[in-house]
């Protein structure tokens, strides 16, 4: 590639989200530009091995979030190598069944009742045990297995709500989603069919969808979840506030419940900025007639600053990690032998 086509898709880089506008048209047009780059002599000697090496520094860019411009070198090669026994590992775990949902409660903050769950996934890794989501999420986003991965726990956790029911206890459980994964042709009839086939409501499912993925503007979220929406299942905007379009999907997407992050919470005794941010998205709540769900709660005293500010339903370790489905069983058996 030529030094001035370099620099032009640097600049490009440099401002990923401009609009163009000079072809005056009723629609926006938004842009995504990764670039890999390799350098002969010094990475190879022949342009196959070139463009190879550039491929590699590519789909680092694209792996680590896109939008981005990144030149070949080792720490790439050994990050390839370990992508690729990554990637064949997690397909052998989307065939054999390996993610399991966690479940972590959500309480009312004013009487301290499980209001119901969000189900985080773990990996049940043969060899390296059970793994958070940080150790593979992002790859399963790079390799275009959201949609398997989100197909393998919707059944488990919608056949868990069909074993709760049948014990009398009606709860509901979110399920976090890429928006990658709502471009899926299929996704909107996989929810539909799966509810009906467990005699599942559509109530009792709430799909979270972090406001990082909106930003890539996949194709059909918006009539995905509008779909979703009628159907009935309820809909968070995930991580509220953390990504740089957080008001505006309030407008553009129809959700029923704000999460906020819980780096506004780490601090929220002493903090004065946290408190305030806190204290207009409850008031932004209330407005828009949304309900909101305070995350990272490890303090008696977090929780007592947010019951006085009017919050209802929090999460967090000072109530209860993530567990499995049996010990999230015995907590609900717990909570109905005390009433
Ligand atoms: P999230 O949806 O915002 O989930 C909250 C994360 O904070 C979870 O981490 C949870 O274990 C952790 N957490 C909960 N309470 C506390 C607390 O009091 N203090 C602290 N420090 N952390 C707390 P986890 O399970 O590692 O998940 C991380 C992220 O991975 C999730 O953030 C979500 O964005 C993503 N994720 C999890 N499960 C799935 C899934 O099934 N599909 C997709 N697409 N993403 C998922
Ligand atoms: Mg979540
Ligand atoms: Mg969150």
């Amino acid at each position: 590639m030529v030094r001035h086509q370099l620099d032009t898709l640097m600049q490009m880089c440099e401002r990923p989200f401009s609009t163009d506008k000079s072809h005056a048209t009723d629609a926006n047009i938004y842009y995504h530009i990764s670039v890999g780059v390799s350098c002969f002599p010094k990475d190879d000697n022949e342009v196959t091995g070139l463009l190879t090496k550039a491929e590699k520094a590519l789909d680092y860019v694209k792996q680590h979030g896109g939008d981005d411009i990144r030149w070949y070198d080792e720490a790439i090669e050994s990050a390839t190598a370990g992508s690729l026994e990554l990637e064949s590992e997690l397909r052998t775990a989307t065939i054999e069944g390996q993610f399991v949902p966690y479940y972590q409660p959500k309480f009312s903050l004013e009487t301290g009742a499980i209001t119901g769950f969000e189900a985080l996934v773990r990996w049940q890794h043969p060899t390296r045990g059970l793994l958070k989501p940080v150790h593979f999420i992002n790859a399963i986003i790079a390799h275009k297995l959201s949609f398997d991965l989100f197909s393998q726990l919707a059944i488990k956790i919608v056949k868990q709500l069909s074993v709760w029911q049948q014990q009398g206890f009606h709860q509901h459980v979110c399920i976090n989603a890429d928006a990658a994964e709502f471009s899926h042709p299929d996704f909107f009839d996989m929810v539909s069919t799966l509810l009906t086939e467990n005699g599942v409501a559509a109530h009792q499912l709430h799909i979270e969808v972090t406001e990082s993925s909106l930003i890539q503007r996949h194709d059909n979220v918006k009539k995905q979840l509008n779909s979703l929406r009628e159907l009935g299942v309820r809909l968070a905007l995930d991580d509220f506030g953390t990504g740089y379009a957080s008001l505006s999907y309030l407008q553009e997407y129809p959700f029923d419940f704000i999460k906020i992050d819980k780096s506004f919470i780490s601090n929220i005794e002493t903090d004065r900025t946290q408190h305030a941010i806190v204290k207009a998205i409850l008031d932004l709540a209330v407005a828009l007639d949304m309900q909101v769900v305070a995350e990272g709660i490890e303090t008696e005293q977090q929780r007592d600053v947010l019951l006085d500010m009017g919050c209802k339903i929090g999460q967090g370790y000072w109530f209860s990690k993530p567990v499995a489905a049996d010990v999230a069983t015995a907590m609900l058996i717990k909570q109905n032998a005390s009433k």
